[in-house]
């Protein structure tokens, strides 16, 4: 399952944040008893995202005199703010020729981090990062039926499947004698469907996961201590019940994504990622039935809240994915891939209100919004959101299977339903790396 791209030396690694909250709770105690460091004692524990670690700010010395004022305040207030400068005002201050950033959002005695604007006078220069551009790709020889030749991939197969099912909510049965849907198990057959079609075609393909199983070393009943730390961070009771209930969302969603993202960041170092998943509409989890809505759509990351931009964690995230221009990668790719996306599948759009989602560049299937695997995974990531699994229809074609050729659903015949996912990805990528190469 595991390999990389590029080898790179150890301190070209991806910028890593400090330890955990609980690890910092214990850092801060110890303080508390050392009479020597008052002014830690007055500090309260930062104000981080759950089971994020503290940022170590001195990872953006390498992006210094590397973006301009225009290009900085533009991707904050066109994709990342998402009602610009009321998200971030005393966040982040943008100044004449620097952006002052507050590195710890409950106490500015921290200091603010001092972010120096290129000038016209610096000649203009590629921010540090692990992923290429196409156009930083060998060219491709004319008519090459290998067009993703070296393109480096990763595919991120979302939830988990197998036993682990039932610590999310991503599976149901609807009807009798039917096949439990599993969203965790039917997005590694699309993954497993697309590392063979996109390495025929010359990508190197490595999937965070390749069966039915955690990544993250952590389990429920080992996370109760962060659980109770979180909690405590955010002004609630650690009830028993809501330590149970934080400690099975670290497990399945924080702490398995996380792991996730040390693969991709730390050991694959891909050119892009692909995130896949299965939409489903809301419906009572206790007695699921069929609904009518049924649609797609594609994500990109951005659309940061006032309440996500606090977390210093987060705030340090969204600075990294800025100074490295990943926004304009994600938009082409995107909507390279949403065309034959949209011909596949004939499903329409789905919209946000523009509350946790908005609409970026006039493509009616893209929005962008931030999800914890699009933020941390520090490349560029397509987020992938289409069919609504308990509709009847697609249900019927979950049912099916993976069966080869075509058949008849509401009078018209269809690929498989994974290949038809696939088909999709595949032909936008094809499009997208032929028009760069
Ligand atoms: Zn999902």
């Amino acid at each position: 399952m595991k390999g990389s791209c590029q080898i790179l030396p150890q301190e070209d690694r991806h910028p890593r944040c400090g330890p955990r909250l609980v690890a910092a709770i214990i850092l801060g105690l110890t303080a508390a008893f050392d009479s020597s460091l008052t002014a830690e004692v007055e500090a309260p524990n930062p104000y981080i995202a759950r089971l994020g670690r503290i940022p170590d700010w001195s990872a953006l010395d390498d992006y210094q005199n590397t973006i301009t004022r225009e290009e900085f305040t533009y991707l904050l207030n066109h994709c990342y703010a998402r009602n610009g400068e009321e998200e971030y005002h005393d966040l982040i201050r943008i100044d004449r020729d620097r952006a002052l950033i507050l590195k710890q959002s409950n106490h500015p005695a921290a200091g603010w981090y001092d972010l120096r604007f290129q000038t016209e006078s610096l000649i203009s220069s590629t921010p540090k990062r692990f992923w290429r551009k196409p156009t930083e790709m060998d060219d491709l020889p004319p008519n090459s039926t290998r067009p993703l030749e070296g393109v480096c991939i990763a595919i991120d197969p979302g939830h988990i499947g197998g036993k682990w099912v039932t610590w999310d909510d991503r599976h149901f049965t609807i009807g009798q004698d039917t096949i439990e849907v599993r969203e965790g198990e039917m997005v590694l057959a699309v993954a497993n469907i697309l590392k063979r079609d996109l390495s025929l075609l010359g990508a190197v393909v490595l999937l965070t996961r390749d069966g039915n199983y955690p990544v993250t070393t952590d389990r429920v009943d080992t996370l109760g201590e962060e659980a109770r730390a979180y909690l405590i961070s955010r002004n609630k009771v650690p009830s028993s019940g809501a330590i149970a209930s934080t400690a099975k969302a670290m497990f399945a969603i924080s702490s398995e994504i996380r792991a996730r993202s040390d693969l991709i960041n730390d050991e694959f170092k891909p050119d892009l990622a692909l995130c896949l998943h299965f939409n489903a509409s809301p419906m009572n989890m206790r007695r699921p039935s069929f609904q009518s809505p049924n649609h797609l759509h594609l994500l990109i990351n951005g659309c940061y809240s006032r309440g996500e931009i606090q977390e210093d964690d987060t705030r340090f995230e969204m600075l990294l994915r800025i100074l490295q221009r990943v926004y304009y990668e994600e938009v082409e790719l995107s909507d390279a891939i949403t065309r034959p996306m949209k011909s596949e599948t004939r499903l329409p759009s789905f919209s946000y209100d523009g509350t946790n989602g908005m609409s970026i560049n006039g493509n009616d299937i893209l929005w962008a919004r931030n999800l914890l695997a699009n933020r941390v995974f520090m490349c560029p990531v397509v987020f992938f959101e289409p069919y609504c699994m308990n509709h009847r229809e697609v249900h019927a074609r979950l049912q099916a299977g993976e069966y080869s050729g075509l058949r008849e659903f509401n009078g018209v015949y269809r690929k498989n339903i994974y290949q038809e996912y696939a088909d999709g990805i595949t032909a936008g990528l094809v499009n997208y790396f032929r028009a760069r190469r």
